[in-house]
């Protein structure tokens, strides 16, 4: 089956060029969801009044097969939990740390030598992951740990550069500042799984990135990666489709990466991963960009929990303050809508777009046109799952495979008519896990 390879502007290259804000806020009040998109339970495992450091255990988020466990960004005092928005959109429950702005480190000094890394086991490793709380920040929020234990035989480790979503920089700007941790990550997640291959993926349109990259490989001679140069289509960091782009290796929708000898993991994680493996350091800080005609477009150096409103007045307000804005969360093809700006950073908010126009568009009758089919990435046909939604034809959207779909968003994007495909597709798993 022929897909047809979508190019859609991506507006980052003047995002790319902004200097971020590199002063972190001393926000009075840091907020930790204790549950997020993958982790519908979880709890604190700590109370009112009780003293925390930076990298401290303060709760776990639990999922299906799996946990999170919750570190604390700043020291401070637990107060009382209040509800905030997370990256999922939804108000949730949030563990909330009164900051008293010393940023006490929880293991101060910490560090493994090379040597002590290079002796490491997987099982080791595994467990300094599952610790730090580490998942897959290109949005997934897949449990790293749970990759990294795989029994499979490995052939190559792929790091996911490609990112992907218009507007969304923060990748790009981890692996320009950090391109050594990134190749280290690789390195130890290599070591790990026993595999003989490593390759980073960057779209081949972002030479300054490959330059610095092969350029930083120079001192990593011991170690078999390479910079794999892909295409700019989307959804090119789709990990099924950068695997293919990167290593030629095809594997098969609906099978695990590992059973195809591949391990897929995003950059930002693996230079957040070589930070918990040398320094005990779990993930407390990202970047996150606010962007959109509404919002002076400015990429921060952020904690995780800090109030994303407070990055707005840093930013200096929304513009054009009469004019109604849409909020999305995350990219604008896989992002999620909200109306609520009382949102904190977690580990997977990645940027929040603030568009100067109302969200009410009027959806016209489906004229036939089969773009949607055309451009859909895993050969379904949004347009007959979207008619079986809304006669809530559960039989119809089994046999459509409707829970193939990744929700790329690309049906919604294409239609001239302006139907809410992508929506309708995620309502329509919903009905068939009923
Ligand atoms: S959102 Fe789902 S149905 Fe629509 S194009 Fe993407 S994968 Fe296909
Ligand atoms: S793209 Fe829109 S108008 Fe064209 S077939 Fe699909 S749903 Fe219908």
């Amino acid at each position: 089956m022929q897909i047809r390879k979508t190019k859609i502007k991506d507006n980052k290259k003047v995002l790319i060029q902004t200097p971020h804000e590199e002063s972190l806020l001393n926000s009075e009040k840091l907020y930790f969801p204790v549950t997020s998109g993958r982790c519908p339970v979880g709890a604190p495992c700590v109370e009112e009044g009780d003293h925390i450091k930076v990298g401290q255990l303060i709760g776990v988020r639990e999922g299906a097969f799996f946990d999170q466990q919750i570190r604390s960004s700043v020291s401070g005092k637990v107060v009382k939990s209040e509800k905030k928005v997370d990256q999922t959109g939804k108000l949730v429950n949030c563990i909330v740390i009164e900051n008293d702005c010393k940023y006490e480190v929880y293991n101060p000094g910490f560090e493994r030598s090379d040597e002590e890394i290079e002796k490491l086991t997987q099982e080791e490793v595994v467990d300094i992951i599952r610790d730090s709380g580490l998942v897959g920040l290109g949005g997934a929020a897949f449990p790293s740990y749970i990759k990294l234990g795989t029994k499979e035989e490995i052939k190559v480790v792929v790091a996911n550069g490609a990112e992907c979503e218009p507007f969304l920089i923060s990748d790009w700007k981890f692996m320009y500042e950090n391109p050594s941790d990134v190749i280290n990550g690789l390195k130890i997640v290599m070591r790990a799984v026993n595999a003989p291959e490593g390759v980073i993926a960057v779209k081949k349109k972002n030479k300054h990135l490959i330059a610095k990259l092969e350029e930083e490989l120079l001192n990593h001679s011991d170690a078999n990666i390479r910079v794999a140069k892909i295409k700019d289509f989307y959804p090119a960091g789709w990990e099924i489709q950068t695997v293919k782009l990167a290593t030629g290796i095809t594997v098969p929708q609906g099978t695990i990466l590992a059973e195809s000898g591949v391990l897929n993991f995003n950059t930002t994680t693996l230079g957040s991963l070589y930070q918990a493996v040398k320094y005990g350091r779990p993930l407390i800080e990202r970047y996150f960009t606010i962007s959109g005609d509404g919002i002076k477009n400015t990429t921060f150096r952020v904690r995780l929990g800090t109030p994303v409103r407070e990055l707005i007045e840093k930013a200096g307000g929304y513009l054009d303050p009469e004019i109604p804005k849409t909020l999305v969360l995350g990219g604008p093809m896989m992002g999620v809508n909200t109306t609520n700006d009382d949102i904190v950073i977690t580990d997977t908010t990645t940027s929040l777009l603030v568009f100067n126009r109302p969200i009410d568009i009027v959806e016209d009758p489906c004229i036939l046109c089969a773009s949607c089919i055309d451009v859909c990435p895993v050969g379904i046909d949004p347009v007959l799952i979207m008619k079986a939604q809304r006669a809530r034809d559960k039989d119809e959207l089994l046999k459509l495979d409707v829970n193939k779909c990744i929700e790329c968003g690309l049906c919604s994007y294409i239609c001239p008519s302006k139907i809410p495909l992508t929506e309708e597709i995620r309502k329509a798993k919903r009905t068939v896990s009923r």
